[in-house]
């Protein structure tokens, strides 16, 4: 994706003055929004790439301005808030944000989330290009029509819940997916067990998944919050 166009949603001004420098220094583009009706009508209005939200706004919840975005729109969303507010921004993933940030955050940080995003928006557009139904990052090869799964052009012996769980890590490569979202969707419901078991699939799959699974590469931990999995070269 060549120059993506960045909506900076920051109501604390040396906070927003600190991203939009950033950007500038680093040759993206932008555009700046005090508060929450702003960040919907530039949302609209200008339809930007990518939308970093600071959740705690003067005139609306950060959440809300997610709904209301995610009503018409699937510009990813990273959110921004203090370190105290997990349960902020697990409520704000669910909304449909894609990443967070924590405040107070370094400049490498934000450049950071913003490559990871923007390379998840390349891989969803080069997707669905071929519109295949082989899913390919790095070593690891997941034939979706045929339900295998390869790592080296070596198949991987899943279970149908392993399966089940790195296909959903798969389909939203780049998006940090809550705990509540990850079980709902295999289990259908997210019950304190389901988060448990989770957590047991999640070290099976790595087991077969990762060359070093305690320092795994393809899916990430976000302690208190859920998983992630990363685009690997
Ligand atoms: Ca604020």
């Amino acid at each position: 994706m060549n120059n993506p166009v960045i909506l900076v949603v920051e109501d604390d001004t040396p906070v927003r003055n600190l991203m939009t420098t950033t950007l500038k220094t680093h040759d993206y583009k932008f555009l700046e929004a005090k508060n929450g009706s702003e960040a919907i009508m530039l949302a609209s209005s200008h339809n930007p790439d990518i939308i970093f939200l600071d959740l705690g706004l003067p005139d609306m919840e950060g959440v809300e301005v997610i709904e209301r975005i995610r009503s018409w729109s699937n510009i990813p969303i990273i959110v921004i808030s203090a370190r105290s507010e997990d349960s902020d921004k697990i409520e704000a993933l669910d909304a449909g944000a894609d990443d967070y940030l924590t405040k107070p955050f370094s400049v490498e940080e934000l450049l950071a989330r913003l490559r990871v995003t923007v390379r998840r928006l390349s891989l969803t557009h080069s997707n669905a290009d071929k519109d295949s139904a082989i899913y390919i990052n790095g070593r690891l090869k997941i034939d979706l029509s045929a339900g295998c799964v390869f790592y080296d052009e070596e198949e991987l012996k899943l279970t149908p819940i392993e399966y089940k769980l790195l296909c959903l890590m798969a389909k939203n490569t780049g998006k940090v997916l809550t705990h509540t979202y990850i079980t709902q969707n295999i289990w259908g419901r997210s019950w304190e067990n389901d988060i448990a078991s989770l957590r047991v699939y999640m070290v099976t799959l790595r087991k077969k998944l990762e060359a070093a699974p305690d320092a795994p590469r393809y899916i990430q931990t976000h302690i208190g919050i859920g998983y992630r999995m990363v685009k690997v070269d």
